[in-house]
């Protein structure tokens, strides 16, 4: 058995400051990266081609890391609970590393992945956590049960000290010409492109792929946007978010990295609101973990709604509604505006995702599963966790104290898109239109026609006292 460690990348495209990575470099010099495309994952419905385009461009670009530091990664295409071992065998390899996950489908992979490993005589890296900063058994309540409301996770969570981040891999050790050759003959390929797997994306790339473009992102957004977050994040006009959901959800950039480049934005703050943005952003990345450990401790979440109430919600199926809300053609400005921007940016802005999600299921009355499923399609970010947790929020069906909440189209855009710029952005024929009726959606019959702009689909108030009666009737039932 050689010293070799292969190092199975999963959420974690990147070299710097990755537990599970700097751990086999501190075992043996010679750390080879390793990436499996798995049928399990690409072949499901909910794959967007936008998120493919972007986890190849970051493979592409953690192939040349690698090969910076002395070594190389390896691309397999195949079911890992097969492949993987396999060629940690054919390699003689040690050992396989790798980062814990949170996901149901991660634990079952990765339970048949360690038996055989077990069975072949090769080692593994215990239960090793990177891409969160504080482990779903770290923080729990009083009574050691997890949390299911935000705001005492938050405190739990901001009050216990963070990690650093941990070393960049460097001067490794690949595989030899001859372990190459075996390594092909035993199914290893050179990357493909998404088109290669069958995913065309003609959207524009909003986001660049890979861990240096995400390093600059967080450097310049930690250097200007995030000292105005907590005003700026509202509007989404402005460029004044992160835009770090792909990098994160797909670990191309390391969580304790983010961290301390919020800590150094906070020494080197000159105002209490600049302080309080900055905190205002960290709560964002305990939203993103508050999610992740919901997802660890209660994944039957991924399955439906956590909340009794809405366990056997009567939702309506209506294909005329969920056709209009996904092309954007509801006839209500503003979230046709941010369902045509994620359809063609494949990203949308955090204050319309809410918005969409809550006209879905309060207006349209329809399985937030759905809706749930088609930003999945569609998202650059898209993630079971972040995704799940925002979409059972907003269905009133998860993990939120406030019983019902319902979002007024109309005073969403007047409040957060008062000069309709998104509007007008992102539903040209609406240009000419007078901002207050773009805000208010008050626009005519006649002028809706001329301009081929559609008719409301529902009525606001009609749709929201149906949604209030029926969730009245069904909190009685239960
Ligand atoms: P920033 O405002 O800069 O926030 C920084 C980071 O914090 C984000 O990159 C993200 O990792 C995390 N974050 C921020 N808000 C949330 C939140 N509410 N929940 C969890 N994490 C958060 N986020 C995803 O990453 N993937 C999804 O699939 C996803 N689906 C969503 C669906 C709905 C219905 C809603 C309401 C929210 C969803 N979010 C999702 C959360 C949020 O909208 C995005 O993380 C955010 O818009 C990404 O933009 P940003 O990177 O500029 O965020």
């Amino acid at each position: 058995m050689s010293d070799l460690i292969l190092f199975w990348h999963r959420r974690d495209l990147r070299i710097a400051d990755n537990t599970g990575l700097a751990a086999a470099r501190e075992r043996t010099r010679k750390v080879v990266g390793l990436f499996c495309l798995d049928p399990n994952i690409l072949e499901r419905d909910d794959i967007a081609a936008v998120r493919v385009s972007y986890l190849i461009g970051s493979l592409a670009a953690l192939q040349k890391r690698y090969e910076s530091v002395g070594s190389q990664l390896l691309i397999l295409h195949g079911n890992p609970t097969q492949a993987i071992p396999a060629l940690a065998d054919t390699l003689k390899a040690h050992s396989v590393f790798w980062n814990w996950d949170v996901e149901p489908y991660s634990h079952e992979r990765d339970t048949k992945i360690i038996g055989a490993l077990k069975e072949k005589g090769i080692g593994f890296i215990e239960k090793n956590w990177d891409q969160i900063l504080h482990t779903p058994e770290e923080i729990s309540t009083g009574s050691k049960a997890p949390y299911t409301v935000y705001s005492p996770f938050w405190k739990n969570w901001s009050s216990k000290p963070k990690a650093q981040p941990v070393a960049t891999l460097s001067d490794a050790e690949g595989l030899t010409e001859a372990e190459l050759e075996i390594a092909r003959i035993a199914g290893v390929k050179e990357l493909p492109s998404a088109t290669d797997l069958g995913f065309v994306w003609d959207g524009g790339m909003s986001i660049e792929p890979g861990e240096v473009a995400a390093l600059e992102r967080l450097e310049e957004f930690a250097y200007n946007a995030i000292n105005s977050y907590k005003e700026d994040r509202n509007f989404p006009s402005i460029n004044g978010t992160s835009r770090l959901s792909a990098a994160l959800k797909f670990g191309v950039i390391g969580v304790r990295t983010v961290w301390k480049t919020t800590l150094d934005a906070m020494e080197n703050s000159r105002s209490e609101e600049t302080e309080i943005s900055i905190r205002t952003w960290q709560q964002e990345i305990a939203w993103r973990e508050f999610y992740q450990h919901a997802m660890y401790h209660f994944p039957e979440l991924a399955e439906g709604a956590f909340r009794e109430t809405f366990k056997n919600f009567p939702w309506q199926t209506n294909e005329k509604y969920y056709q209009a809300w996904c092309e954007g053609k509801t006839g209500y400005p503003i979230v046709d505006a941010a369902m045509r921007q994620m359809n063609e940016l494949g990203w949308m802005h955090n204050r319309c995702r809410m918005i969409v999600a809550s006209f879905f299921t309060k207006d349209l009355l329809l399985d937030p599963r759905l809706g749930e499923k088609y930003f999945m399609q569609r998202l650059i970010d898209g993630d079971l966790s972040a995704n799940n947790g925002g979409w059972q929020w907003s269905a009133s069906s998860g993990m939120d104290p406030k019983p019902v909440r319902i979002f007024n189209p109309a005073s969403q855009a007047q409040k957060f898109d008062a000069e309709a710029e998104y509007i007008r952005e992102w539903v040209p024929e609406l240009r000419s239109v007078d901002t207050e009726y773009l805000v208010t959606g008050k626009i005519t019959p006649l002028e809706r026609d001329a301009l081929g702009y559609p008719q409301p689909i529902v009525d606001h108030n009609k749709q929201q006292r149906i949604f209030k009666e029926i969730y009245q009737r069904q909190k009685g039932a239960i």
